[in-house]
């Protein structure tokens, strides 16, 4: 604790969220900073206080409930509260973030608290610069930005959508050890469509609907701007954008600034782990590779570059990787004969005649693999499950479709179906399944995978650009984390309750490939290991 600090009154101390170790303080702590009198007599230990919440928390019987005393301890002790998280991280991701978060984003207005981050409202354009000297902290290096259009699969969620970039920067610090101190949750506040919150006179935000146009995109640079003029080391990481603004923004600041968006990279990042790590099991290499994906969409067609992209750093033509990953929409198999298709469909196109039902696609395509991205439940049904298991030994078979109620098929129809041969993950989680006694443990291909190793990497670096190519280093790694008892029992991601062990070696991984490129703006360490270990935040309260 500095000296200013420790002339601070107690009071103070006791109520800055990064500086309170409340009944942790020593009896020589107490007397120093003027705390005697301000706590009960009995002197706690970190262990003790997390126990203490472990059992307050697990004796509330509603999900939302649990994130609000999560989200109290941390506006009350920082440490304590990624102390409880990082010791269970099975069981308070899932509060801290998805699936919770998004009853927290629809109920925003109305579970609301103090405010944690910046709220920044179009409204404001011409003074951001001004507004973000507003932030205490001088030096960030992570921003997690919304504009709350598409929160999760719940859509416009105005300034309500602040919950995301909160629950994210938490999982960074959680996952990977990005030291909270350097992270900013932002919401950019351009009004909202959503007439349900426009009605609501709890509602927080711009009351009048979405500004867009060239006003939105000068709004979006203004904001940028003014980031690179305070923090000129912050990745920018856009998040739940609705994808007509996703997509563009993207593209116009990849190249001139570190940004990345954790919904298009980071999922496709996470499905390329998952496929890596299938490829273990089958014994096989990418560039054998066929996939079908059902689903033409955003997700489908990220996942589909990015395998192509590692399928051409094996040494494969780019045309032709992308041949080996067709896509099948609403109107059936994406063929070069449609005039039908978008853009980012169009380098995916088949030199087939149409065809209209999945199951025939299969028996046409005969891929490796089925990613379903469709957003439509139960469309892997048992044909098309039977087809592939006679085409492939190991078929690899991924539901990805969220929520769990929307997903292509279940884990348990998956292995049932294929008698046990399938190489499953989904997107949401499936409980254990066992089939004539043996134990098959679904894997999810959850983004938390990639996303806080990736920021842990960056800020570990300090890298100028995040690139493609990080986003297969970092998969490659994911899959790397997968032991052989893992993969007996078919589980293709490492366990959750490993993470933070595992984004750290994926940041290793990730890092040494930005010093290698020339992307990182601090010396190579001898031992870059050392230099992800020796920046990664630990939940342990500051010494006095
Ligand atoms: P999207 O709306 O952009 O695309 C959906 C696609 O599915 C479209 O191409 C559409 O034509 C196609 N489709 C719809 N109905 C169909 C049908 N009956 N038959 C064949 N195709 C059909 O959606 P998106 O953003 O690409 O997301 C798709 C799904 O992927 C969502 O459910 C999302 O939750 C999931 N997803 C999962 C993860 C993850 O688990 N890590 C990450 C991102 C997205």
């Amino acid at each position: 604790m500095t000296e200013a600090k420790a002339h601070s009154s107690g009071f103070s101390i006791l109520r800055d969220p990064r500086l309170s170790k409340g009944t942790a303080f020593t009896v020589e702590e107490r007397r120093k900073y003027r705390l005697e009198g301000l706590l009960p007599p009995a002197v706690t230990n970190i262990e003790l206080q997390a126990a203490r919440r472990h059992t307050e928390i697990a004796n509330l019987s509603d999900d939302l409930q649990k994130y609000l005393v999560l989200s109290d301890l941390q506006a009350s002790n920082e440490t304590l509260f990624y102390k409880v998280v990082m010791s269970d991280p099975a069981t308070y991701l899932p509060l801290v973030y998805t699936p919770t978060v998004g009853e927290a984003c629809q109920k925003f207005a109305h579970i609301f608290r103090d405010a944690r981050g910046m709220f920044v409202p179009i409204s404001a354009r011409g003074r951001l610069r001004e507004i973000l000297g507003n932030w205490p902290e001088k030096d960030v290096r992570f921003i997690v930005v919304t504009d709350g259009e598409r929160i999760l699969g719940l859509g416009d969620l105005g300034d309500g959508g602040m919950g995301i970039p909160i629950g994210k920067l938490a999982l960074y610090t959680a996952c990977a050890g990005v030291p909270p101190q350097y992270c900013l949750p932002v919401v950019l506040d351009v009004g909202t469509n959503n007439q349900v919150l426009l009605d609501d006179p709890l509602y927080q935000g711009l009351r009048h609907s979405r500004v867009r146009g060239e006003e939105y995109m000068a709004f979006i640079d203004e904001f940028v701007d003014a980031v690179q003029q305070h923090y000129p080391k912050c990745c920018i990481q856009w998040e739940d954008f609705a994808n007509i603004n996703a997509v563009p923004i993207l593209e116009h600041y990849r190249d001139k600034i570190c940004t990345y968006n954790d919904d298009i990279q980071g999922t496709a990042g996470v499905a390329l782990a998952g496929i890596f790590a299938a490829l273990r099991i089958t014994g096989q290499k990418i560039t054998e590779q066929r996939f079908l994906f059902l689903g033409g969409g955003s997700a489908g067609t990220g996942i589909a570059e990015l395998i192509s992209q590692a399928m051409t750093m094996e040494g494969m033509d780019i045309a032709e990787s992308r041949k080996r990953n067709a896509l099948f929409d609403i109107h059936g198999l994406i063929v070069t004969s449609r005039t039908d298709l978008a853009d980012f469909q169009k380098p995916f196109a088949q030199d087939w005649a149409p065809v209209s039902s999945f199951v025939e696609a299969v028996k046409a395509l005969r891929p490796t693999g089925i990613i379903g991205v469709s957003t439509v439940p139960k469309l892997f049904t048992r044909e098309v499950i039977e087809a592939k298991s006679a085409i492939n030994e190991r078929p690899i078979i991924f539901p990805y479709s969220n929520p769990t109620s929307r997903s292509e098929c279940t884990a348990e129809e998956a292995y049932h179906w294929s008698d046990g041969r399938a190489v499953f993950a989904s997107g949401s989680p499936f409980a254990p399944v066992e089939i004539n006694g043996r134990k098959f443990i679904p894997g999810q291909g959850n983004n938390v995978y990639i996303f806080p190793a990736m920021g842990m990497a960056v800020f570990a670096t300090e890298a100028a650009r995040v690139t493609e190519e990080m986003f297969i280093v970092a998969a490659k790694a994911v899959a790397e984390q997968v032991t052989e008892e893992n993969l007996a029992a078919g589980l293709i991601y490492p366990p959750q309750s490993r993470i933070l062990d595992a984004s750290l070696h994926v940041a290793e991984r990730v890092a040494a490939y930005i010093f290698d490129k020339g992307l990182a703006r601090v010396p190579p360490p001898g031992d870059i290991g050392a230099l992800i270990r020796a920046r990664a935040y630990r939940p342990v309260y500051p010494r006095s």
